[in-house]
This record gives structure tokens, sequence and C-alpha cells, in this order.
């Protein structure tokens, strides 16, 4: 495997940073690193957050960032504590999608835009208890070129990857030797990773270093790595076309 997919030339592996939850610190510590270094990252947005900072928003999908649905308010497993109403084992295929098509229009009439790709809420993908579970991945499938999930235990081989549940790679905390040595076997294998951050900053719970951060954009830059970073959706539909399935 893998002979039957090509890179563009010089290329050998794909990168692409993307941030959950459209959090504050995100726009004030990490959008000037990625900015000075001319690296496109992916921005998955939750309504109940970007509301408190439309304009910066607006300013950052206008810099070339991509901006992504998160859903409208976040449903992840009751086992999160985060709501009883909102919990996925209370969910139905329908209601999800209602949720996913809100957060889209809200997405259009804010910024003018209309996301292209889809980050799982807490990387979940069900909706349902026990026998009555169902995936809500085929709801992803035909409105998104990507869906993408978070700390999975892979990253992703293009030649066969499902573009509705790509891979994400936790980079919260991580230091720039752990991320590195990702970089190098994504290269080596001829793969694309996905990292999935939130928060940016010096320290603290789910939040990308900001040194670390600078150190990868350095190294995703310089050619002799061999590495295209580009926004989920960029290196998505380059896949997309590119698979021969
Ligand atoms: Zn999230």
């Amino acid at each position: 495997m893998g002979a039957a997919f090509q890179w563009p030339d010089g290329i050998r592996g794909a990168v692409s940073l993307s941030f959950d939850d459209s959090r504050g610190d995100t726009l004030d510590n990490g959008i000037e690193i990625l900015d000075r270094h001319n690296v496109k990252a992916t921005f998955y947005i939750v309504e109940c957050s970007f509301e408190k900072r439309v304009q910066d928003w607006k300013d950052v999908a206008a810099s070339g960032h991509e901006l992504g649905n998160h859903s409208v308010c976040h449903p992840c497993s009751g086992n999160f504590g985060f709501s009883d109403d909102n919990m996925l084992e209370r969910h139905t295929v329908e209601q999800i999608a209602a949720d996913i098509d809100d957060a889209t229009r809200k997405i259009e009439d804010t910024f003018g835009l209309t996301p292209q790709t889809f980050a799982y809420p807490c990387g979940q993908k069900f909706v349902g208890r026990g026998r009555g579970t169902a995936s809500y991945v085929p709801v992803i499938a035909e409105r998104f070129v990507v869906g993408r999930g978070f700390r999975d235990e892979s990253t992703n081989l293009p030649v066969v990857c499902d573009l509705a549940q790509v891979c994400g790679e936790d980079f919260d905390c991580k230091t720039f030797d752990q991320v590195k040595s990702i970089l190098e076997r994504t290269a080596a294998a001829g793969r694309w990773v996905v990292f999935v951050g939130h928060g940016v900053g010096d320290g603290g719970g789910q939040v990308v270093l900001r040194s670390m951060l600078d150190q990868l954009c350095a190294y995703v830059n310089d050619p002799d790595n061999g590495l295209w970073a580009d926004t989920v959706v960029n290196v998505g539909t380059y896949v997309r076309d590119h698979q021969d399935l």
C-alpha cells in the first residue's frame, strides 16, 4: 500500500493543525504565531463560544485560516457530565443532523462562508445507547469533505483513509520533541497527521504550548523535512482527489 498515492512534488507527508472550541486564548496567543510563520490552520468553532468574539474570528477567516463546524453546543457522552439534555445517549441521528445543520447555518449567517469540514465533539461518533446505538458518520459524509476525530491511535494512511473519519492526534501539552517524532514518522510513512489542540498558552490543561507551536511551525516550513502544512479542507480535498479506492 502507498504506491497508489502520490503527494505533490517534494512532499513526503502532510500535517494539519486544528484547534477546537473557539477559545479566547487561541485567538490571543495562537494566531500571532501561526501568522508569523504563514502556517494556515483549521479552527473548529462552536456557537456558544465564538459569539463572544465574532470580529476576531472574522479576521482569522479573512487571513486564510479555515473555520469548521463543531456543532452548536458540543454534544458528547453523558459521562462527561456537561449536560443531561445534550448527551449523545439521548440523541437520534435526526437530532444530531439538525444540530449540525443549525451550526452550519449560524456560521454562514455570521461569517458568510460554508464550513467544509467537521470535528466530532469529544471525538465521539454515535447516538443512542445499547441496541439502539447508531453511527452518525454517514451524516458527516453527506455534508463535509472531512470529519475529524480526536485521540485516535493512528495517523492517516491517505491511500485508504475514510475522510468521514479522519484520525486526530492530540497535541495539547506536548513538547516539541514529542511532536517532532510524530512528524518524522509521518513523513517517513507518507502519512497525514491532523493535530488537535484547544487553547494556546504557556501551560495548563488542554493548552498547546506557545514555544512548541513556534518550533513546530518553523519545522514544517523547512523544505528539508518534506512536509506539506495546510488546512484540513485543503489536504482533505487533495486526498479525496488522489485516492483510487
Ligand atoms: Zn470540542
